[in-house]
């Protein structure tokens, strides 16, 4: 087997810890590079001990130097408490991190895949999302830091593979959860299951009557793996997601039943741009990489409390 040496930006975070154990369990070396935004060290902990695993403290909007065959792109913060924080940062980490990233893979001829999202579909008027759709995208809301900053990204990508042959590969990530998603992250998921299991309220936003498809880690994990194993002729962008939709009242409806919890339900204001409805169309990722995912939402929802169980 060749090992390949391997770097994840934003490794630290929920998917790239996840991400970063798989590809050492599959026998790379792998570079893990963090600013600690939103991610933490407690995260990757127990790979420490791995001598092909390292960790390095460093923002992806300032350039970096390494010697890779491959480049995980998934330095960002992902949730829109966090990416609304700071939201001239949040542009400047997809954007910067994007021409700083393929400037390296460029440099180094490395392969590089981009964690793009769902986000760039905005508050779609397709249903389900296929790739092809160019998304209806408010350019001055509140969640444009995240979803412009991650079409611009996917502009770059694709600009540096035509005019510079730069091997790329796009992934369009829908909501994604599991283990390891901070407490205080502000994702659904995580909120629900951590307010379940405190007895405390489950802060609905809106009716709930909006959807989301929900995908566990694993089966993301694996999707990006093999669509980093593509021919280089293959670029994306690619959907990766669980096709099962659910409305939020319906997954806090589960997460009480599956918690045993007493909380009970109390409606808060709808965020503005909160998208509608949310699912992806998986043809394309079927057709090429062969992939569906595995875990459906009881089954990671009962893995996911457990560990916010071990944690609280
Ligand atoms: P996360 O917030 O847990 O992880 C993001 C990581 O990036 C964190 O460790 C954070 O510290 C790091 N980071 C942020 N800004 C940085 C910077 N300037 N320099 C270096 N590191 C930086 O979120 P996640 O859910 O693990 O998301 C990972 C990637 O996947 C993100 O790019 C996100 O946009 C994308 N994505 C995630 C989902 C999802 O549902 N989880 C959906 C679509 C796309
Ligand atoms: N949401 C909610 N309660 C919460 C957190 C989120 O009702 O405590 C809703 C949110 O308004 C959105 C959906 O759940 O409609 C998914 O939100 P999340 O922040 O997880 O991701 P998004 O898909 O909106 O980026």
């Amino acid at each position: 087997m060749i090992r390949k040496k391997i770097l994840v930006t934003g490794g630290a975070g929920f998917v790239g810890s996840h991400l970063c154990e798989r590809l050492l369990n599959d026998g790379n070396e792998v570079v893990c590079l963090d600013n600690y935004f939103t991610g933490q060290k407690q995260n990757v902990i127990h790979l420490l001990k791995n001598p092909f695993f390292e960790l390095i403290r460093h923002d992806v909007t300032t350039p970096f130097y390494i010697e890779v065959d491959e480049i995980y792109n998934l330095a960002c913060p992902a949730s829109p408490i966090h990416y609304q924080y700071n939201p001239i940062k949040t542009i400047k980490t997809s954007v910067m991190g994007a021409i700083n990233m393929l400037g390296l893979a460029k440099r180094i001829r490395a392969k590089v895949l981009q964690a793009s999202t769902s986000e760039v579909y905005g508050d779609p008027q397709i249903h389900p999302q296929v790739e092809t759709y160019w998304g209806n995208v408010n350019p001055i809301g509140e969640r444009s830091c995240y979803d412009e900053g991650k079409r611009a990204a996917e502009t770059l990508f694709i600009d540096y593979h035509k005019q510079n042959r730069v091997r790329i590969k796009i992934a369009r990530i829908f909501n994604t959860y599991g283990p390891r998603m901070h407490p205080h992250d502000g994702r659904v998921v995580s909120n629900f299951v951590v307010q379940a299991l405190q007895n405390q309220d489950i802060t609905i936003y809106g009716d709930g009557s909006q959807t989301r498809s929900f995908q566990y880690v694993d089966d993301l994990v694996e999707g990006m793996i093999r669509l980093m194993a593509t021919s280089d002729d293959f670029t994306g962008p690619v959907n990766l997601g669980n096709p099962n939709e659910f409305t939020i009242l319906e997954l806090a409806e589960k997460v009480i039943r599956l918690t045993g919890s007493k909380s009970t339900i109390v409606r808060m204001p709808l965020p503005p741009d909160d998208p509608v409805q949310r699912q992806p169309d998986i043809t394309l990722a079927s057709q090429v990489l062969g992939w569906e995912p595995e875990i459906q939402l009881e089954e990671g929802l009962v893995k996911t409390i457990d560990y916010f169980r071990t944690i609280l």
